[in-house]
């Protein structure tokens, strides 16, 4: 290997840096140049705009690879702490291997390298507004727009206060899997090593990420039991009166498919969780379990708290949700920080939150790179509304599944609107718009 003039007066520069400051050289200097240190520059700000992605799950890899299309001339980069890309959408599915796990997994690296974006793998650990800094594992980077794309955090504290001993068992024991990371695996671990009894789900209260799907879920833990002769029995203990939505099509799925192995409780607000004795109370009534899918209520992921982006309810107390501008996605207080997918607060009178969806955050994606390109090349964006569409697979043989739509207008009021749509009637028909709805947006985020 050779090298160049510059690179040698480079490292001779710094040999001669470092003799000069002798052993006094704090323990910094002395690591390998690309160990990051959350004191440190990760990354120099150029003379070029620069956005930083926090958050590559649905709306941060697609708001990514939009803004690169949208806006060139922009420097974007994305932080994750995760290594890999792993989809909620579809992971119900992978449960019960109608998909493999490579389905369901993408490489950051490859993708970013692709679209000329950069993919830093970290931890963000803060915000600074006031400075247009963040601060992560590997060091501090300077923003010009920042998106917040960080999907949701689990509310322990609604059930065990400050006490972490029973957060983290709860969390190692009876995963709820519903963020990307190994909670996956543990589950489909379970369900696979599960010899029979009770299985019990809880349902979070309102708003939470994809209401659907835990129904969907049951679902297919109810035919992985049918299918393999498991005596088991899934009890789900639902925060809401009735099952919604597709109401209609999960409640047939439940009798008619699975009438000795589906319980639906409704009106089961938590009231005590012991994960230690796997016993929950709830307002329905109390229950032991021999494995259970334990979720907390849902809220803005951690990082979403930190940059102070939560807002406050009608009580006065944190809204658990970002206070975005309905229409323009950007916090109501600063408009170099946008929000999109699950962390949104409520954007409407009426139905308060979109769903939060993978299709709504992908949606959110390509809006707010529109909004930050047109910005950038000083024109006042053009507001738009994002659309949802959800399959949930009801049944693996026959497959068959269930649909909901969301579509949104604004009325003459200036307020959002949303009609929904159940396609309650299960059919094949539906599994295979939903394979082709996952390759238009695996290909839309990844390729
Ligand atoms: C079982 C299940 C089934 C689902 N099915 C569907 C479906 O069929 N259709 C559909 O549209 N939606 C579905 N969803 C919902 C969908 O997964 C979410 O709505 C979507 O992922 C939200 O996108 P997001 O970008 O807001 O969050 P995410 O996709 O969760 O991405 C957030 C990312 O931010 C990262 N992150 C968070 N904090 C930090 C930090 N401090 N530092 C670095 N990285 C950080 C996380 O690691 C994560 O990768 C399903 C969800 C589940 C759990």
């Amino acid at each position: 290997m050779s090298l160049d003039r510059r690179h040698f007066l480079a490292g001779a520069a710094g040999a001669s840096a470092s003799l000069l400051a002798g052993c006094a050289a704090p323990a910094s200097t002395l690591l390998p140049p690309l160990v990051g240190m959350p004191t440190q520059t990760l990354l120099p700000k150029g003379a070029s705009p620069r956005i930083v992605v926090v958050g590559g799950g649905w709306g941060g890899l697609t708001v990514a690879k939009q803004l690169r299309l949208l806006a060139p001339q922009a420097e974007v980069v994305m932080l994750e702490r995760n290594p890999v890309f792993f989809s909620c959408p579809l992971s119900n599915k992978w449960l019960i291997d109608v998909v493999d796990t490579s389905f369901l997994t993408h490489d950051y690296l490859r993708v970013s390298e692709r679209h000329g974006y950069r993919f830093v793998q970290c931890e963000v650990l803060e915000v600074d507004r006031a400075t247009r800094r963040v601060v992560t594992t590997q060091g501090q980077l300077d923003y010009d727009y920042l998106v917040i794309a960080a999907g949701i955090r689990y509310n322990y504290e609604a059930w065990f206060g400050n006490d972490r001993r029973a957060a983290d068992a709860t969390k190692a024991r009876f995963p709820a899997a519903y963020v990307p990371n190994a909670e996956h695996f543990a589950l489909k671990r379970a369900l696979h090593d599960f010899k029979g009894g009770d299985w019990v789900m809880n349902l979070p209260p309102p708003p939470q990420r994809c209401p659907p799907s835990p129904y969907e879920r049951a679902c297919l833990v109810a035919w992985h039991f049918k299918t393999n002769k498991i005596k088991g029995r899934v009890t789900i203990l639902d925060h809401k009166p009735r099952i919604a939505p597709i109401g209609v099509g999960f409640k047939a799925a439940f009798e008619e498919l699975y009438k000795d192995y589906i319980t639906y409780v409704p009106n089961a607000q938590v009231q005590e969780v012991d994960p230690f004795n796997k016993r929950i109370k709830t307002s329905a009534g109390d229950m032991r379990f021999d494995h259970a899918v334990l979720m907390a209520p849902h809220q803005a992921a951690d990082i979403a708290w930190k940059a102070g982006t939560v807002g406050t309810g009608a009580d006065g107390k944190p809204s658990g949700w970002a206070d975005v501008e309905p229409r323009r996605l950007h916090l109501r207080n600063d408009d170099r920080v946008y929000v999109i997918g699950d962390a949104v607060g409520a954007v409407s009178p009426t139905f308060r939150f979109y769903p939060k969806s993978g299709h709504v955050a992908n949606s959110h994606g390509h809006i707010v790179a529109g909004y930050i390109a047109q910005r950038l090349a000083g024109k006042e964006p053009e507001l738009k509304l994002p659309d949802n569409l959800c399959y949930m697979l009801v049944n693996g043989s026959p497959r068959e599944a269930i649909s909901v739509q969301f579509d949104y207008t604004v009325n003459a009021q200036g307020v959002i609107e949303q009609q929904q749509i159940d396609d309650n009637d299960r059919r094949a028909e539906l599994v295979s718009e939903n394979f082709r709805w996952a390759g238009l947006k695996f290909e839309d985020m990844l390729a």
